[in-house]
């Protein structure tokens, strides 16, 4: 059995930014069950070139978040994308229904791709254990002995008297019901996500003019990229994203049935044809309403402490994950 003092779950951006502040005093071990870290920051190899098919920008608003995008554009990982993105005025196409947000406000992109970025925020981190599933939590004494299944289908126990959940809370819960911690479930609550589908397309023409990005605010779609546009990939392969009625409606559909409908609902505001495409089902995309605290921490009758942290908290998205991850990490140093 391997100890720790800190165990993290979760190698995306709230696992990435408590890993910062806790790596130099304390004996930390981080567990993502993906081959790689990233979460959310996603990015697909695919048809010559490449998309982001998560999340998709980030603003900064934050102090703390201006000075962390500061420091990843001098490390020439980050460029500013566009000050504002075309916006869809309806569900369905007219003429003249597509006005450009240009509002003056920075969105960046990750220059290489958002899971790129990911990989080398996270590439000095000897402690990282990759493929590592989570799959039961258990309490006894002070102290968490969380068991995984590796790629492998081998079971590992790691125990630390503080855990960092980073993962999507009904995520989180749902494994807490399922080891038979009512405490941990009830911290857990309270924090719904909602699904999003995701079409990855090849196109052989620019699907959209600079910037390159297209929003809806109402209807089937939420947003499009054409990510050679966006500066990340080698041929115009198009990011579709739908909404959340309608991603929730579609979610359990087949595969091809998904393609032909969201080829259907985008075609129309697009430059180009969409050839071949593939689905990404996110179950957990974005929380629907996150808190505005920075995280949430339970400590069990005999001492043993878990932490929530993620983008269900401080509003949510890129900056919001980090700087809850942050935030629960500076929470557990106190302890
Ligand atoms: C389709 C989509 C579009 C988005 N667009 C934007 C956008 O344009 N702008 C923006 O700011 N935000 C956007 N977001 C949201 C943004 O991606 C997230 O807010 C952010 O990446 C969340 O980071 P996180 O660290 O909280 O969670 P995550 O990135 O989800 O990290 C959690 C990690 O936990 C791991 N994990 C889960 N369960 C287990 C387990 N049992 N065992 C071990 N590991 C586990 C996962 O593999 C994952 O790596 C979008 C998200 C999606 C899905």
């Amino acid at each position: 059995m391997i100890n720790a003092d800190t165990i993290i779950i979760g190698a995306g951006l709230a696992g990435w930014s408590a890993y910062q502040e806790m790596r130099s005093d304390k004996k930390v071990l981080v567990f993502d069950k993906a081959k790689s870290p990233g979460g959310r920051m996603a990015t697909r190899r695919i048809f010559d070139g490449q998309a982001d098919h998560g999340a998709q920008f980030f603003t900064a608003r934050s102090s703390w978040m201006k000075a962390w995008v500061e420091e990843q554009v001098k490390s020439g990982r980050v460029e500013e994308w566009c000050r504002g993105f075309w916006q869809a005025a309806h569900a369905e196409r007219f003429e003249e229904d597509m006005t450009l947000n240009a509002d003056g406000y920075p969105r960046y992109r990750a220059v290489d791709g958002m899971a790129p970025l990911l990989k080398y925020l996270w590439q000095d981190c000897d402690m990282l254990y990759t493929g590592f599933e989570l799959v039961n939590v258990q309490e006894e004494s002070g102290c968490w002995h969380l068991s995984f299944e590796t790629q492998n289908g081998e079971l590992e126990t790691v125990s630390a008297a503080n855990v960092l959940f980073t993962m999507p809370l009904p995520q989180a819960k749902r494994l807490f019901e399922a080891s038979g911690l009512q405490g941990l479930s009830q911290a857990a609550s309270g924090r719904a996500f909602s699904p999003c589908l995701a079409l990855i397309a090849a196109a052989d023409e620019p699907a959209l003019k600079a910037p390159a990005g297209l929003q809806f605010h109402e209807g089937p779609l939420q947003f499009i990229a054409d990510n050679k546009l966006k500066g990340v990939s080698a041929t115009h392969v198009v990011t579709v994203h739908g909404s959340e009625s309608f991603s929730k409606a579609w979610f359990d559909v087949d595969d091809d049935e998904v393609k032909v409908k969201m080829h259907e609902l985008a075609s129309p505001w697009l430059d180009t044809v969409l050839r071949e495409s593939v689905v990404k089902r996110w179950r957990y995309a974005k929380p629907i309403n996150p808190a505005g605290e920075g995280s949430v921490l339970h400590t069990t009758k005999t001492g043993a402490t878990a932490a929530f942290a993620g983008d269900a908290f401080f509003n949510g998205k890129v900056e919001g994950a980090l700087l809850s991850g942050k935030e629960a990490a500076e929470r557990l140093h106190t302890i």
